[in-house]
């Protein structure tokens, strides 16, 4: 069944509150398809035609829906879990000058001003030791154990005038404490009922502890991190679990990759074998190579900023909640062409969705999606797609109340049809 609306706005805000990390979206995803039916399994070899199957690896999973009754053709939803933060170093633990802080890298192009003067808690996963070997477990902490002071005004006199300039090294330290005490790694371990001298390493994260939340004085919109791109992986998961096995024609895929934010050139990014792995064991040469066979990248799309309208083409302004926005580019930074728009458009009209099409001013570079790496990947024809948002990689975005349940019901609609 699909959620429209603010309702579906609501399960979106669930989502992404119980996904700081990659391998929470992951989890989150898993958890929703096993509710739905899907039956988990541990490599793409043992998909079989009977079931409905997905799965996973690290920070990525690949579900298809099934039983097949006379495949056709292949309609592949991709998006990704990962999202701009900070990380923890290997060795993470630093004392400057008295404080004691916590070494970062900044993961992905993130708006790091977006990071200051909140309240942060820590996820991600361990690996753990064990008597036949290893074992990686997931781990939150929900609790403000880190935060990013922002320097007085009275200290930086022209920073409203010249604007605000950091250091990634020196100025993105989040502080954790003054004196010896408790140690970060050790409140991880505790979490999951985990011994600190059982970690062997790990792979952890800052999340805004803020709770995701419908906003603006109608609730027109969605105030939420991560929005860019767990709002499509929402989308796309709620969508194929709610489709399952009465699927007709079509073999109905949704890949959720990590790493896009950094390039996609992982094992379980967009340029790695997964995908392409599941279909070939999954789908025959006549679906794959059918006519209807369709990859949707479902990623976040520049809603016009309606304080910086001329950073947008004039023919192709975005507004929040006048529906998914098809993405083109002629230097295919975006791999929506007119055949691809044509499925999508027809589609959106069946469903009663609204469709706005954009493109970026012929004098500003636009971003890239994982469209055009999984045209290469699969040789599918793709087409970008997304949901208009604003403040795209800062640890707050927004987006409309509306839009997500009209991304729901046209995946669902391009799976049925
Ligand atoms: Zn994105």
């Amino acid at each position: 069944m699909i959620v429209t609306g603010k309702q579906n706005a609501e399960e979106l805000c669930a989502f992404i509150d119980s996904s700081p990390s990659p391998f929470h979206a992951v989890n989150t995803s898993a958890e929703k398809l096993s509710k739905a039916g899907f039956t988990e399994v541990e490599s793409p070899a043992l998909f079989n035609e009977e079931e409905s199957v997905f799965f996973r690896r690290d920070g990525a999973l690949i579900a298809i829906s099934g039983p097949l009754k006379g495949e056709e053709a292949v309609r592949v939803v991709g998006a990704h879990t990962d999202s701009p933060n900070l990380r923890l170093k290997p060795i993470f633990d630093t004392n400057r000058n008295g404080w004691r802080g916590l070494g970062v890298e900044v993961y992905g192009s993130a708006l790091n001003n977006s990071w200051l003067d909140r309240d942060l808690g820590c996820s991600g996963r361990l690996v753990l030791k064990t008597k036949d070997g290893m074992l990686e477990k997931i781990c939150r902490l929900d609790e403000p154990v880190a935060r990013i002071p922002q320097l007085a005004i009275h200290l930086d006199r022209q920073v409203n005038e010249k604007g605000l300039i950091l250091n990634r090294h020196k100025h993105l330290q989040p502080l954790v404490g003054i004196k010896e005490g408790s140690s970060l790694l050790e409140k991880m371990a505790h979490s999951i009922d985990q011994d600190v001298q059982d970690i062997l390493s790990f792979d952890l994260m800052l999340h805004d502890l803020t709770p995701s939340t419908l906003s603006g004085i109608d609730q027109e919109f969605v105030s939420a991190p991560r929005i860019d791109n767990l709002l499509s992986c929402h989308a796309a998961i709620s969508a194929l679990a709610s489709i399952g096995s009465q699927s007709g024609a079509f073999t109905n895929v949704v890949a959720l990759y990590d790493h896009e934010e950094v390039g996609s050139t992982s094992s379980t990014g967009a340029l790695g074998p997964l995908l392409k792995d599941a279909l070939m064991r999954r789908c025959s040469d006549a679906s794959l190579s059918s006519e209807q066979s369709l990859v949707i990248s479902s990623d976040c799309a520049h809603g016009t900023h309606p304080n910086y309208v001329d950073m947008h083409d004039e023919n192709h302004q975005i507004f929040l909640n006048q529906g998914p926005v098809l993405k083109h580019n002629a230097n295919m930074r975006y791999a929506t062409d007119a055949l691809g728009a044509a499925l999508v458009k027809t589609a959106a009209e069946k469903a009663n969705v609204p469709l706005q099409v954009f493109v970026s001013r012929s004098d500003l570079a636009c971003g890239s999606t994982i469209g055009p790496l999984a045209a290469v990947n699969t040789g599918i024809r793709t087409v970008d797609l997304g949901i208009a948002q604003l403040s795209m990689h800062s640890a707050r975005e927004m987006c409309g109340s509306e839009d997500p349940g009209y991304l729901q019901s046209l995946l669902m609609e391009l799976f049925k049809n």
